[in-house]
């Protein structure tokens, strides 16, 4: 049976109360600063603003490191013994993660646990608690509309805030887990107005939808081969930053790294599809030795591969690849141009 939501109000002074009471019981909460979302250590910190723009990255890293050791060895001249990591799985509670953020968990999910369950991910994605806030503005980048997303999405989140004034939001109780999490803090909460919320979010200007997702399906589909792929791999520079900031991506490498004869650790490190090296065999033979292959690879596993395998877009449409990209590759545009 599915979890039937509830709506409630909460004061600004009171969810800063509630923050304050995260962090003293040793928890960690996140919070969009400036670039990144950032560790808050005080409640003074926290600024919520549903007008701003998609931090740099998301905070993918916190569920997915970007390097971590997986097991530790010793080698003797008869054996080798593997020893266990402790994963940490603390509680994690993400204030006022943007809606193009807070589906990145469960699409991740899928990945994490096709082949082979990944325990680290696993125990670490149980431990978040995910506040979304309704997002006010977009930039040229944003194409949220265009993934079957949106600014109002509640999809990922756990609770989720809509501003109703200066000084309160509706706070809506999206999952079971979001319930327990506000339980203790039921003082806070007044009954709320569905009809008065659902109002804020319907006059919030979305981004138009910019393509069709299942006509990009199809296209790529039977255009494996087509010249547009050449014109942007001559462009791109391999950076893979598109990656490194995507809350989607998840390219990861495995590596053995020794401290000395008989010790060391196998780590698991985030490696982007872009770099040439990705698909290196060790032969020396590279099915994807040109950058027009790699950069079809990105679009055809987010729009294509993804999809037929998983049911999902690879992408949330934050649109931080090309608001970063050094050479100005937007994926709105590509993506749009897919078709004849
Ligand atoms: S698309 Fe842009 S960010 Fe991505 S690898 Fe190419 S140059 Fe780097
Ligand atoms: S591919 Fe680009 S727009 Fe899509 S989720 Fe990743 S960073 Fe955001």
């Amino acid at each position: 049976m599915s979890f039937k939501m509830e709506e409630k109000i909460i004061s600004k002074d009171d969810l800063l109360k509630l923050c304050g009471d995260v962090i003293a019981k040793g928890h960690t909460l996140l919070a969009p600063g400036i670039a990144e979302y950032e560790q808050v250590k005080d409640v003074s910190q926290i600024r919520l603003d549903s007008s701003a723009l998609p931090t740099k990255t998301s905070y993918k890293s916190y569920v997915f490191p970007k390097a971590e050791p997986i097991l530790y060895y010793k080698r003797s001249k008869s054996d080798v013994q593997l020893i266990d990591v402790d994963v940490n799985g603390k509680k994690i509670v993400v204030l006022g993660a943007k809606p193009c953020d807070t589906n990145s968990i469960n699409i991740l999910k899928h990945l994490f646990n096709w082949d082979y369950e990944d325990e680290f991910f696993n125990l670490r994605q149980k431990h978040f608690v995910i506040i979304g806030l309704m997002c006010s503005s977009f930039d040229e980048y944003c194409f949220c509309t265009s993934v079957g997303s949106s600014p109002v999405s509640e999809e990922g989140s756990d609770l989720f805030l809509i501003p109703i004034n200066e000084d309160k939001f509706a706070l809506r109780i999206i999952t079971e887990k979001g319930k327990e999490f506000i339980e203790p803090y039921s003082e806070f909460l007044k009954d709320g107005d569905e009809a008065k919320s659902n109002a804020v979010l319907e006059s919030i200007k979305k981004p138009e939808v910019a393509f069709d997702s299942k006509q990009v399906h199809e296209w790529l589909g039977d255009n494996f081969e087509n010249p547009k792929w050449e014109g942007i791999g001559n462009v791109c520079l391999s950076c893979a930053q598109c990656a490194f900031v995507c809350p989607v991506c998840h390219c990861f490498d495995l590596v053995d790294e020794d401290y000395s004869y008989s010790e060391g650790r196998r780590m698991k490190n985030w490696d982007g599809c872009q770099f040439g090296h990705f698909t290196l065999h060790a032969s020396g033979h590279n099915p994807r030795d040109i950058q027009s292959k790699r950069y079809r690879q990105r679009v055809n596993h987010k729009f294509r591969y993804y999809v037929d395998k998983f049911g999902e877009i690879l992408c949330t449409g934050c649109g931080r690849c090309s608001r970063g990209c050094p050479v100005s590759i937007d994926i709105k545009e590509i993506v749009s141009n897919c078709k004849d």
